[in-house]
């Protein structure tokens, strides 16, 4: 499997059967080699910097049904909340202070934020902070709606593909939501220009290791310049209440064989990264992740923004602790920086 592992770190691909071989593979020694390079690939080409980014969580009104989120529209438990304009920008405002240079505007699919009320907000935030990136992960919108989100400032765009495989999508989701969908707006978004990230949940239920293999070729072939991977949780009120949540082991050795395919990619150690597991965020940097996104929404509504059981938002994965973060980086070689982070071109 070494050789495998060879072929990856050479061409930045594998096929098929060799990516379900070395996903399945329990070889210390392989999993070690493959971890190493892509350790070394990141430290080449980011050095020990970890970007950090700082994530206000917008509004959690959705209009959509997905399966495994804690904040679908079905679940009646759930309290419901939305920033406007001036939560947004103090957001912005305590987040500068700390040393965030880019800012995630992330939320459901809340009607509430119309092209004309999110260009606003896009562009107060440019014209205060000139030095910052503003990030969206707004789910669906139209390529004429992401064309003004573009044209009014904002820099990137997340918009996780979810499983790459027609017939997975189906079960994770109401059948008004499709792959072709989803895929569609993230061509339109690269084709506007966003620096665009796309990627999948680890162990969402009915996921298949020939399932991993399909998002991660598909990965390959896309070229997102971020990719945000995390394991399965599950939330009490939603259909997959009762499936087991997804594998910490296996995120990391995904984030290790996605920093091969796409050396220069961003890539999160995720907050459900560090939820499945202590000190997981940390291992999700020395598996070869280069960026952290602590929670920067207003405190009162942290606990609402609950897309899974016992998803962290206070400690080190609290914007205004971001010297517990800081620390904890330190203390395992890594160095948060002051700085917005963008995706490096060559190398
Ligand atoms: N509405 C936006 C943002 C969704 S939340 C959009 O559609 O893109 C961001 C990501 O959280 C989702 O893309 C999903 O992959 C992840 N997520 C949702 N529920 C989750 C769960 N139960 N466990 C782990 N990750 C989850």
């Amino acid at each position: 499997m070494i050789n495998t592992v060879d072929k990856l770190l050479c061409n930045g691909i594998l096929n098929k059967e060799e990516l379900i071989a070395l996903l399945e593979c329990n070889d210390t020694q392989t999993n070690g080699y493959l971890r190493e390079c892509a350790v070394k690939k990141r430290l080449e080409i980011y050095s020990n910097h970890v970007y950090i980014r700082g994530l206000i969580e917008i509004s959690n009104i959705c209009k959509n049904d997905c399966y495994y989120c804690g904040i679908r529209k079905s679940n009646k438990n759930c309290s419901r909340y939305r920033l406007k304009k001036e939560d947004i920008l103090s957001c912005c405002k305590s987040g500068y202070n700390l040393g965030f240079r880019t800012f995630v505007l992330q939320g459901g699919e809340d009607g509430y934020y119309t092209d004309e009320v999110l260009c606003d907000i896009i562009s107060s935030i440019k014209s205060e902070y000139p030095d910052c990136a503003v990030t969206l992960s707004l789910g669906e919108r139209t390529k004429d709606s992401y064309k003004k989100l573009y044209d009014s400032g904002a820099d990137r765009y997340l918009l996780r593909h979810e499983t790459a495989n027609a017939d997975h999508y189906s079960k994770l989701h109401p059948a008004e939501l499709t792959l072709r969908n989803r895929m569609d707006c993230l061509k339109n978004l690269k084709e506007i220009g966003f620096q665009t990230g796309c990627g999948f949940m680890v162990g969402s239920p009915y996921q298949t290791i020939e399932n991993i293999a399909e998002d991660l070729l598909f990965i390959a072939e896309f070229k997102p310049q971020m990719v945000g991977v995390g394991p399965f949780i599950p939330h009490t009120d939603t259909p997959f209440k009762n499936e087991p949540a997804g594998d910490a082991d296996l995120t990391c050795k995904i984030l290790s064989i996605i920093r091969l395919m796409l050396p220069n990619v961003l890539l999160p150690a995720t907050t459900a990264l560090g939820s499945v597991e202590k000190d997981g965020r940390e291992k999700g940097i020395l598996y070869g992740a280069n960026v952290v996104m602590p929670n920067l929404s207003p405190e009162n509504v942290r606990d609402k923004y609950m897309l899974y059981n016992n998803k962290l938002s206070s400690g080190a994965e609290a914007a205004e602790s971001l010297n517990l973060l800081k620390e904890s980086m330190k203390k395992i070689g890594y160095e948060t920086v002051v700085s917005r982070g963008d995706y490096k071109i060559n190398n």
